[in-house]
């Protein structure tokens, strides 16, 4: 079964437990508390939205100013420090934490794995110790420059045992709209099963929305209908292949097009 939501709180909603009510009101199940440009949320604020939105499922979307390839160490903290606080926070709430590792800059694809590997195992050495119960969920991301293809995503997720965040948008994207067909979103479901199990396909953490690409992959998000990703095809899949897990909706329309996905593979 999949659960959809939206990427922050709803448009039609002013703050996040307005915006359980609205999900409630469209039978979606999830939010992803959306991070991005800072972590505005006090843990205490993120204990009592649990407590009112128990039937929702939260996860949360670190701040994109993080690089784990980056030159500086003083940045490399930082960017530490940035999932910490994100943990800290969504440790009251949920259990997905979504980022985006970083950027090769400079440096070979080998080179910045080992990098951004090395410093994933940082984090997960200090949310252990912190008695943090989070599950970190690199993102494949949409742009050349960025760390996250597929692949290296999927041997990062083995070599470290933590699960992926699918973003089938991104990879769409980042392909230059080659990869946009079911035959093509199926294979990946069989990669994500043949290097993580069986497992990782019951507990998936998928992002969809439409996008603009360029030559270096994502230029923007865009409302599902107003791009040419084949969304449907990505949920027949997913459908076929008896995919589990949340689907958070980041178009610009968020639920009015998170409800569109759900029925969209309700009526599969
Ligand atoms: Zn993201």
């Amino acid at each position: 079964m999949l659960i959809f939501g939206t990427a922050g709180i709803p448009i039609s909603a002013k703050d996040e437990f307005k915006g359980v009510d609205v999900l409630r009101k469209l039978n979606l199940g999830a939010m992803e508390l959306e991070f991005v440009e800072g972590v505005y949320m006090k843990e205490d604020y993120a204990k009592k939205l649990k407590e009112y939105g128990k039937d929702i499922i939260f996860s949360a979307h670190a701040p994109h100013y993080i690089n784990l390839n980056a030159n500086e160490e003083t940045k490399i903290e930082n960017s530490i420090r940035r999932i910490i606080k994100t943990a800290k926070v969504l440790n009251n709430c949920g259990r997905n934490l979504v980022f985006h590792p970083g950027y090769y800059l400079k440096r070979s694809k080998e080179v910045t794995y080992n990098r951004i590997k090395s410093n994933i195992q940082r984090i997960l050495d200090k949310l252990e110790a912190l008695n943090l119960n989070v599950m970190l969920r690199p993102e494949t991301t949409g742009r050349t420059s960025q760390f996250g293809d597929v692949d290296e995503t999927l041997k990062l997720c083995y070599e470290l045992d933590i699960l992926p965040c699918i973003d089938f948008s991104h990879i769409y994207a980042r392909s230059k709209g080659t990869i946009n067909d079911y035959n093509s979103f199926y294979k990946i479901l069989e990669k994500i099963e043949d290097v993580l199990g069986k497992e990782a396909i019951k507990d998936m953490h998928i992002h969809l929305s439409g996008i603009e690409y360029g030559k270096g992959g994502e230029r923007r998000h865009l409302p599902l209908n107003e791009s040419n990703f084949n969304y449907r095809d990505v949920l027949k899949a997913l459908k076929d292949f008896n995919a589990s897990g949340t689907v958070i909706c980041e178009s610009p329309l968020k639920e009015e097009d998170a409800v569109l996905l759900m029925k969209c593979y309700n009526e599969l």
